[in-house]
């Protein structure tokens, strides 16, 4: 076949013949997903349909007349281009391969037996199949083209198949699609099609990896009863259930359904009805099924390594995943007060905060009376609206739920949305003056004085490698745990200085009691918001010229370099005693339940030191569950990596500011050689690529905790590239490193491999 391709033949360059869309189902089918049954009519019939009829120049010559801003010349295009497509004779060598290909997907079977075919070709038998279109640039994560194009569902036989392909290909001429290309700089590219075994759904619905309105990291799934469209169309109200990633359902809010798609037998069409009367307020998904859905949801998302936004039905207890796209929006999160009293309310959809003249379109004539900047409120949005959304401040619905149309439209235009308000279109008038905050729903009548916090949720953007943050104090927990897959390096030593008594001081006198409560006090809080992602506390690792300034610290040894001098691994060693009481303190922990704790030994230079820790835990009973990982900071860690990981370190982490230092006998104090510190120079890149590589052989998880990733994010490209498992970042870069792992591990061959 030359012109047609089956879901598992798609590779993941298939992008250009088969589509965005397509491509997608080819890779669910590939992670083994329960996809529907289907059969791709390539761009290339597309092609040479455009080729043989010798309509490609008269398409082009109609499209480049046509001013877009122009509603009705745009539609007059449209419709001319439609009309010439329509008119054309499918060549025979594509004709003749949907038709053969279509038998062989109504027997299930790709090679047709001839006694298979007679029956087929009586017209039994066939198939009834969805045609969905999947252009080259559909289903991009950055646009998702929501019901651009046409779809035909439950088509039967085949005059009726050719005729929907002939349908669905002049769809990508559809007035919306023009606009919608031209607005966001597409080129009017090419069109495959998707022929599908449709799914009779009992049940349908769609899922979020991410709350699309509030960039919660959970899932949000919303369900109702038949197919699937009505949730798009917006005309009734899903059941929703939010579910944590770990499996809980944490909240359950059972709609109002009162329609249904179904299909019909007799007529084997789609009609709507209504809903039963026992089944309208009945809980559509099994928790059963919201399980498995979250199952299906978490591995795209951890394929796609994105936010994901997927399409399911359910029949016969099955349960078959229909489509899945990146999330198309990144949600900016602000924190907004305002102290009036709401007129209405919704479900808020698309966050943001406007206030603006409202304008009610009851229908598509309506449309020219909409200003730049108008508050357009209508009952649901339809694809033919697309080009009004776009000029508006905001847009409030009076139906719809997170997934409708008007939802997934305004939060890819990034105009603030609100749905479901039921009443809006009636309760207000053209040219009142309103106020609408959606990130809660609300609605204020004229202009009200609003204070507003920006918070920056990054959402969507899943990486391989884990983010984890340096902390020294229990400080704004909440929000840090959110975003971050745990602690690469908690620094225990300010907590200390900042208690003003030397810990041998406190030891010498009998005060262990007093060290063990400093300690818990700051690792405590932190391995419990953390829990159960991993916390590493370093040992202690303070320099004799910061001990000195403490209480007890006058009989700090004078060093002429600290910072090659006593501190770190090596002092912990000569003083145990302080060792064995940071390890007394981890040991608490543990036994209260926090296991995500673990010890991380600083400036260590050779496998006998770390051996030497090792039988200390072993004298305090420090347990299994505690990890003991090194830090790479001096060249004889990072050249010997192999020997330490062979003596069973649990992890090593590089601490770029001291292997900087030590690497290129700079120190990391002197202002006047600032300009030689670089943590770039080939020679560490050399030392950490020998790290990441070898901890990768054997399976221990390489990490970085030093500035270098924080200030110098370029850096990061080389760290991923070796295959490092996390990045451990200072509080405020968080969120600017998740976006440079993300676009470095996009182009690193080296992660997918891993991955
Ligand atoms: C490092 O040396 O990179 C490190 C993280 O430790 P500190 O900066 O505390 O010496
Ligand atoms: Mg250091």
């Amino acid at each position: 076949m030359e012109y047609m391709l089956w879901l598992d033949q798609l590779s993941k360059d298939s992008g250009n013949i088969g589509g965005g869309k397509a491509a997608n189902l080819g890779k669910m089918v590939k992670i083994r997903l329960p996809v529907p049954e289907a059969f791709i009519i390539t761009t290339k019939a597309f092609n040479k349909f455009l080729e043989v009829s010798g309509i490609r120049s008269q398409i082009k010559e109609l499209l480049e007349e046509c001013d877009v801003e122009n509603t009705s010349q745009l539609l007059e295009t449209s419709k001319k281009i439609k009309d010439i497509i329509l008119a054309q004779e499918i060549p025979y060598p594509i004709k003749s391969e949907i038709t053969e290909t279509y038998k062989a997907l109504s027997y299930s079977n790709k090679i047709v037996s001839e006694e298979a075919l007679k029956l087929i070709s009586a017209g039994r038998d066939l198939a009834i199949v969805s045609v969905r279109s999947s252009a080259t640039s559909e289903d991009l994560p950055s646009a998702s083209f929501a019901g651009q194009f046409a779809t035909f569902l439950n088509v039967k036989g085949i005059k009726e198949l050719l005729d929907s392909v002939k349908e669905c290909w002049a769809s990508l001429y559809e007035s919306r699609a023009i606009f919608y290309r031209i607005k966001h700089g597409f080129k009017h590219s090419s069109i495959a099609l998707i022929v599908q075994k449709m799914v009779n759904s009992e049940k349908s619905g769609v899922m979020f990896t991410t709350n699309p309105a509030t960039g919660e990291d959970v899932v949000l799934i919303e369900a109702t009863w038949g197919f699937g469209e009505m949730l798009v169309s917006g005309a009734v109200q899903p059941d929703s259930y939010i579910v944590s990633k770990k499996g809980e359902i944490f909240e359950k809010k059972i709609g109002k359904k009162g329609r249904m798609r179904i299909r019909d037998y007799a007529s084997d069409r789609t009609i709507e009805i209504s809903v039963p009367r026992n089944k309208i307020n009945e809980q559509v998904l099994t928790e059963g099924e919201i399980l498995k859905l979250l199952n299906y949801a978490l591995r795209l998302e951890n394929h796609y390594k994105r936010g994901q936004d997927i399409e399911f039905a359910i029949e016969k207890n099955r349960i078959y995943i229909l489509q899945t796209r990146a999330i198309t929006t990144e949600a900016k999160k602000e924190k907004i007060i305002i102290k009036a009293e709401p007129i209405l309310k919704g479900i808020g959809v698309s966050p943001g905060v406007v206030t603006g003249k409202v304008m009610i379109i009851h229908d598509l004539e309506d449309i020219s009376k909409v200003k730049s900047g108008d508050i357009l409120v209508t009952r649901m949005t339809s694809p033919d609206l697309v080009p009004t959304m776009s000029k508006c401040a905001a847009i409030i619905t009076d139906e719809g739920s997170t997934t409708c149309h008007a939802a997934i439209v305004s939060r890819e235009m990034n105009i603030p949305c609100i749905v479901g308000t039921r009443d809006g279109t009636k309760m207000f008038k053209d040219g009142q003056l309103i106020t609408l905050d959606s990130y809660k729903g609300l609605i204020y009548s004229g202009k009200v004085e609003i204070e507003k916090q920006k918070i920056e949720v990054p959402i969507g953007l899943k990486t391989a490698t884990k983010i984890k943050v340096n902390l020294a104090f229990p400080k704004n927990l909440e929000e840090i745990v959110k975003k971050t897959d745990g602690v690469g390096l908690l620094r225990i030593e300010h907590a200390i200085i900042n208690s003003r008594v030397h810990p041998a001081k406190l030891i010498g006198e009998g005060r262990k009691e007093e060290y063990i409560k400093i300690l818990l006090d700051v690792i405590r809080p932190i391995t419990k918001a953390f829990y159960p992602k991993p916390v590493w506390v370093r040992t202690l690792d303070v320099r004799s010229d910061e001990f000195r300034n403490l209480e007890g610290g006058e009989a700090e040894v004078q060093e002429a370099n600290p910072m090659l001098g006593w501190h770190g691994i090596r002092r912990s060693l000569d003083e145990p005693k302080l060792l064995k009481t940071e390890f007394e303190a981890i040991k608490i922990l543990h036994e209260e339940g926090l296991t995500n704790t673990h010890v991380m030994l600083p400036f260590i230079i050779s496998v006998e030191e770390f051996r030497k820790a090792k039988e200390i835990a072993k004298e305090v009973e420090l347990p299994e569950s505690v990890k003991i990982g090194i830090m790479v900071e001096v060249p004889s860690a990072a050249i010997s990596i192999e020997d330490f990981c062979k003596e069973g370190i649990d992890f090593a982490s590089i601490g770029s500011n001291d292997l900087t230092q030590t690497t290129l006998g700079v120190d990391r104090n002197n202002a006047k050689i600032l300009g030689l510190f670089n943590e770039l120079h080939p020679a560490m890149l050399k030392l950490m690529e020998n790290v990441i590589r070898v901890c990768n052989k054997y399976k221990v998880e390489s990490s970085i905790c030093g500035e270098a990733p924080s200030n110098k994010p370029k850096i990061i490209k080389f760290l991923i590239k070796y295959g490092i498992t996390s990045i451990s970042v200072n509080i405020d870069a968080i969120e600017k490193t998740r976006k440079v792992i993300f676009d470095a591990e996009k182009e690193s061959k080296l992660i997918k491999e891993r991955t």
